[in-house]
């Protein structure tokens, strides 16, 4: 029994330099989003390197998903290994895309370079590593001959950082992260090589317009500002729904420990005339557009809320309502729209499932120390996975440190990389049934 574990992980750790190679080669690959460039060639990198190794592998283009166009193709790919009939399915999935670099890199951010135990570049923590990492522990699997029931998935998916819609949202709604397809999925996000995430926070995206009556802006009395009576609605959300958000704290190990309460941003607020920008010259005077004179009819504002599993999406919308109901009831010539953009419900995904024990198993046996589990502030993909594909057994577990993700200089710790490919080719084997592990 050790005997092979012992040896699964002697390979992964002799296949150091491949991983280093395989996370250079994605990195190489500048898959920005937005637009969205190079996903192809990204998913065929993938591709082709499982077919060569016996994967049936499928390429899935979200034609006419957000995003989508012949320019920019969502081409995501899922390859899978069959093991001996009679088992289940351990799906690793990895977003292919990439923010922005951004300015502030002393490094060429898709260069990939290597410096000490550092790998460089933009994704190379959110998440290309990670993905690099369940590619070779699966292939070690497979590779060392060790029988096992059930099959392997690997899937390198797109638009994970706008929404996801056109990846695991589009493979979902497929069937491809439901049974019995698949019963257990590890999403390599950058979370630390000992850390589980069970899920993440609950969000509501609306927009709320305020409407006014527009006028000459040196007789703003003969008008109705919309921008004021927003300003009276973004009071009361300071005023008297923050400190209760604040005050609502959930049982989640949420981490930063900060949004283990209840949150809202402002996204936005646009009022008035169309955005306009305006300088002064050397001499004082105004250049470019200034301004009309108007009272604004119209302001918008993008509201984010986060909530907590102890609230219902209901009751967080409800409440928005009732303090927009009342400032109507209330304040003079107060009237609103409100739009709904977006909303998932939170994940939690029980610390009994198996696919969180058997990784908790691993990290004891890799590293010699027990996991911190923890819950995500914002979404990810496993919010597709719980709605679209009714899939509850799915963690985030991966190399890299969360805080690196988006910022320049970006860079994954190699021996992180190593350990998590171990970590998670034992947690496969634990959930495979016939497994020696
Ligand atoms: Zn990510």
């Amino acid at each position: 029994m050790s005997t092979y574990t012992d040896a699964l992980l002697a390979r992964i750790d002799g296949r150091r330099d491949e991983l280093v190679a395989l996370t250079q080669a994605l990195v190489r690959i500048p898959t920005v989003n937005p637009p969205g460039d190079a996903y192809e060639a990204c998913a065929r990198l993938l591709g082709e390197r499982l077919r060569r190794r016996g994967f049936a592998v499928e390429y899935l283009r979200a034609t006419g998903a957000p995003g989508d166009n012949d320019a920019h193709p969502r081409v995501n790919v899922v390859a899978r290994h069959e093991g001996r009939p009679g088992g289940e399915c351990v799906h690793f999935n990895g977003h292919i895309d990439v923010v922005e670099a951004g300015p502030g890199w002393s490094q060429d951010p898709f260069a990939a370079v290597v410096v000490g135990d550092r790998l460089y570049g933009r994704g190379s923590c959110d998440m290309k590593g990670g993905l690099a990492a369940s590619v070779i522990a699966v292939e070690s699997i497979i590779d060392a001959g060790i029988p096992f029931a059930g099959a392997l998935e690997i899937s390198g998916t797109v638009d994970e950082e706008s929404g996801g819609y056109a990846g695991v949202g589009h493979l979902a709604g497929l069937g491809y992260f439901s049974r019995p397809k698949v019963h257990h999925v590890i999403i390599p996000e950058p979370l630390g090589v000992d850390r589980i995430c069970l899920g993440h926070r609950g969000v509501w995206w609306a927009e709320v317009e305020t409407r006014g009556r527009i006028a000459h802006g040196s007789m703003p009395f003969l008008g109705d500002s919309a921008i004021a009576h927003m300003g009276a609605f973004l009071h009361l959300l300071e005023a008297e729904l923050g400190p209760q958000l604040r005050g609502r704290r959930t049982a989640q190990p949420v981490e930063p420990p900060g949004a283990r309460s209840s949150t809202l941003n402002v996204n936005s607020v646009h009022g008035g005339h169309v955005e306009q920008r305006f300088a002064m010259d050397a001499d004082g005077r105004p250049v470019g557009d200034l301004p009309a004179p108007v009272v604004a009819h119209s302001c918008r504002a993008v509201l984010d809320r986060r909530f907590i599993a102890e609230e219902t999406l209901e009751g967080v919308k409800a409440e928005i309502v009732a303090m927009l109901d009342e400032l109507k009831q209330t304040r003079p010539g107060f009237d609103y729209g409100l739009r709904e953009i977006m909303s998932f419900l939170p994940t939690a995904t029980p610390r009994d499932a198996p696919v969180v024990q058997a990784t908790a198993r691993a990290i004891a046996r890799v590293l010699g120390r027990e996991p911190q589990y923890i819950a995500s502030p914002g979404t990810y993909d496993q919010k597709h996975i719980v709605r679209t594909g009714r899939l509850d057994q799915c963690i985030a577990y991966g190399p890299g440190i969360l805080d690196l993700a988006h910022q320049p200089d970006e860079y994954v710790g190699i021996q992180a990389l190593v350990d998590s490919a171990q970590v998670m080719a034992l947690a496969a084997l634990h959930l495979m049934p016939g497994a020696a592990a």
